[in-house]
């Protein structure tokens, strides 16, 4: 019953060999400007490509200031602390996510509330979200956001553009207007993605991308903090170690963090950053490609939410349930088509099952049904 996605996905790489979920490819000048890294000798916490790769994305997503970071977990632990996240507060996220979302949120001393996500977007649902905090949280006199008894702050709200496809951005930055919620946007996974014509991760007080080996774009490990000149300012300061600028002395001015980019793996990301619209432009055509396979059966594949336009970053279908998803996983693993399930529950992992939750039947529902498919640009150019 599988063959046929498993023949279309081989006929699509070309290849008779193993097909991974998502591999990288370094098709552009990502040799010689690593070359010029090493050459300069400048490969660690300095260097002429960080500057740059912060400002590719500067302009790239429009965002006032980008901050480059050892991996998008730091930036995220960054972001937050910048918010006002601090020891004890509550912040709203998905239970639908990667574990570093939960991660950088219990860095801070801080606990998730996990909210529901909605079908369509697989991102943070509005009205699940209204709804939580009507049922739990008040604003305080002090225009505090509080758990109803007083007893905890709720701080933030965490949403995540599942596999690229943005959240309902409009409705949650609406909420968070009115409950007095610093909005982050967790965009590790959607760089290229829009939301109404405006990159994600740009709509929050601070966003964070990721350049981990298995995204968009890679610099080997990397990410990004995405804020205005103020938070971005001081976001640089924090993962800089806190050193005040002088031409010789050591002055720290508080506890900060060695989460600087090293320029080596800046200078691979300028390379890819030069080569990030040819791989979206990749990835929306084989998107079209699974979704015209998929047409007419049972299986659906996830499409961009309207009035966006998704990266595709990965392909995710939802399958009719359980069953049918346990007999897609194991079809084209057993045959070298790497397929995997969406990740478990962050509710259902040990270190967040205490955590508050809401009604949480969209991510359990999507959690039984939903498979990623193969989503890596081709190595060769298409013809
Ligand atoms: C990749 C990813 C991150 C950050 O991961 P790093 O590997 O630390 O760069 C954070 N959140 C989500 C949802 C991710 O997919």
């Amino acid at each position: 019953m599988f063959d046929s996605l498993i023949q279309f996905v081989r006929d699509f790489y070309r290849t008779s060999e193993f097909i991974p979920l998502h591999a990288p490819v370094f098709r552009g000048s990502e040799r010689k400007f690593v070359v010029e890294s090493i050459e300069s000798t400048f490969v660690s916490s300095v260097g002429a490509f960080v500057e740059r790769f912060e400002q590719q994305m500067v302009d790239y997503t429009g965002s006032p200031r980008a901050i480059a970071t050892v991996n998008g977990t730091a930036a995220l632990h960054v972001a937050l602390q910048l918010a006002g996240v601090s020891s004890g507060d509550l912040v709203i996220t998905q239970p639908l996510t990667f574990v570093a979302t939960c991660n950088a949120i219990a860095y801070c001393g801080a606990e998730p509330v996990f909210v529901d996500v909605d079908r369509e977007t697989l991102g943070l649902s509005p009205a699940a979200l209204e709804a939580w905090l009507e049922e739990h949280a008040h604003v305080d006199g002090d225009g505090v956001c509080r758990l109803k008894d007083g007893s905890r702050v709720v701080r933030a709200c965490l949403p995540m553009h599942t596999f690229g496809h943005p959240a309902d951005l409009d409705g949650l930055l609406a909420i968070c207007q009115r409950w007095s919620l610093a909005l982050v946007e967790d965009a590790a996974e959607s760089l290229g993605s829009l939301y109404k014509g405006r990159h994600t991760g740009t709509f929050g007080l601070l966003g964070i991308l990721s350049f981990n080996g298995n995204k968009i774009i890679t610099t080997g490990g990397g990410g990004m903090i995405l804020a205005g000149e103020e938070l971005g300012a001081r976001a640089k300061h924090l993962t800089t170690t806190a050193k005040k600028p002088h031409p010789f002395e050591y002055v720290h001015d508080e506890i900060g963090y060695n989460y600087r980019l090293p320029n080596i793996n800046a200078a691979l990301g300028c390379a890819q950053m030069l080569q990030l619209d040819a791989f979206i432009d990749a990835k929306r055509a084989l998107a079209s490609r699974y979704a015209e396979f998929f047409s007419g059966s049972d299986i659906e594949l996830i499409q961009e939410p309207v009035g966006c336009r998704s990266n595709y970053w990965l392909n995710a279908v939802v399958c009719e349930g359980r069953e049918q998803r346990d007999a897609l996983l194991k079809a084209t693993n057993e045959n070298g088509v790497m397929s995997r399930p969406i990740w478990q529950l962050m509710s259902h992992l040990p270190s967040f099952s205490h955590c508050r939750r809401g009604d949480l039947a969209n991510s359990e529902w999507l959690e039984a049904r939903v498979v990623n498919l193969p989503s890596s640009v081709p190595q060769e150019p298409l013809a």
